[in-house]
């Protein structure tokens, strides 16, 4: 099997894995317990906390953590937007291309009476600081933006974006979940205020996240109960899971420079194989983007059918985020971006990591082309493009 689909999830590493396991069994006291054992575990978590707000730029009591990147989204916007409305804010600017944990969370404040700005996103995949800047109103609460987009690997100015907020004192959240341990992240550095990670897609484990919030920025918990978290997210702590986040975010900062030439070489000779086949087009900047993301729209398909075909050939793939899927709406990252309907429909990611080879590009190379083709085959659109009754668009 052939797995290219690490932006969905990646698979746990053997050091995180052990630091888990390792944990759960010996560090099994409650960390607010008074006692010998629990005190173990609190400094254990205190160890974590540190080693994650070290690799970021922060201070330890700046991480908070949490079941995922969803969560952590979930809070910061939140949080913000309270925030916001008890100085009479109810403007926030995000993006069009944003996480469904985002987007989402952003349609249910409109419902509350917030007004947002959805920034449209260019045809390569991203969002200038310039067109922030322009967005930015006196009643603003929040900026949130992503410093990876999910489906097409694109990475923002996210040091600019910051900068920009930061003169207009305006809190500014970005969603990391795709580029942490994949490309260098300093909070102080680039300005940002709150940072929501999540360790499943660092081959750390699922259910668990770090949420970074800047000291002076108020946090609201999003979950109330006992005091952990600095009463900023009530619940016994998943202590073996955020020690095995922390070994993974450090192990994949420690290969960082290594993993993203592999990687990224990869990456490069997929997309070069794959343009060649006809009326295919790459999503998003070819330069700008993360090291394993490859995305490709292609003509006359439905990227459904051609998921299947993989899985069939032993090739894990998507054709847009793992949430979108099952449903038969098109991405709308990819309309975000500009492409039609029809086009966008007939798209496929590959997300690779540091355990492909140079063997899984060639067998991906050998059965995308041969699949396309065949579904072609029988595509009534196809016939129509092939025959002109329909112009091609790509
Ligand atoms: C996966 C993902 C999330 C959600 O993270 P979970 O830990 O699965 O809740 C949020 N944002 C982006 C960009 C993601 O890729």
């Amino acid at each position: 099997m052939i797995y290219a689909d690490n932006a969905a999830t990646t698979k746990m590493s053997p050091r995180a894995l052990q630091v888990m396991t390792d944990t759960a069994r010996n560090v099994w006291g409650n960390p607010s317990s008074l006692y010998e054992l629990g005190q173990r575990a609190q400094e254990t978590l205190a160890d974590a906390r540190a080693r994650m707000a070290r690799i970021l730029g922060a201070e330890p009591k700046e991480i908070y953590f949490t079941s995922g990147g969803s969560e952590g989204d979930n809070q910061a916007i939140r949080s913000c937007a309270r925030l916001g409305a008890a100085k009479n804010r109810r403007h926030i600017v995000s993006t069009a291309f944003e996480h469904h944990a985002v987007l989402h969370t952003l349609k249910r404040l409109e419902k509350e009476g917030y007004e947002v700005t959805y920034l449209p996103v260019h045809e390569n995949g991203i969002v200038t600081a310039d067109e922030v800047a322009a967005a930015i109103r006196p009643d603003t609460c929040l900026v949130t933006i992503m410093f990876a987009n999910n489906e097409i690997g694109t990475i923002q100015p996210i040091q600019e974006i910051g900068a920009v907020c930061r003169a207009a004192k305006v809190p500014f959240h970005t969603d990391a979940v795709q580029a942490a341990g994949h490309v260098a992240i300093d909070v102080k550095e680039m300005n940002i205020d709150l940072l929501s990670l999540s360790a499943h897609k660092f081959h750390g484990p699922r259910g668990v996240g770090a949420l970074y919030c800047r000291t002076g920025l108020p946090l609201y918990p999003l979950i109330e109960g006992g005091a952990q978290e600095r009463n900023r997210r009530a619940g016994t702590e998943n202590v073996a899971g955020i020690c095995a986040m922390a070994a993974a975010l450090e192990e994949m900062v420690e290969n960082m420079d290594k993993n993203a030439a592999y990687v990224s070489a990869l990456r490069d000779r997929l997309i070069d194989g794959l343009s060649a086949i006809p009326h295919s087009a790459l999503n998003g900047d070819r330069k700008n983007r993360l090291p394993g993301n490859v995305n490709f729209c292609f003509e006359g398909i439905e990227g459904e059918s051609l998921l299947l075909l993989l899985d069939q050939a032993g090739i894990c793939a998507s054709s847009g985020s793992a949430c979108t899927s099952g449903s038969l709406d098109p991405s709308h990252v990819l309309l975000a971006i500009g492409r039609p309907h029809e086009v966008a429909h007939g798209s496929l990611r590959l997300t690779l990591s540091e355990e492909n080879t140079e063997a899984d590009v060639d067998e991906i190379l050998k059965e995308v082309p041969r699949i396309v083709e065949y579904l072609r085959g029988f595509s009534p659109i196809w016939q129509d493009l092939v025959s002109g009754r329909r112009a091609h668009m790509l």
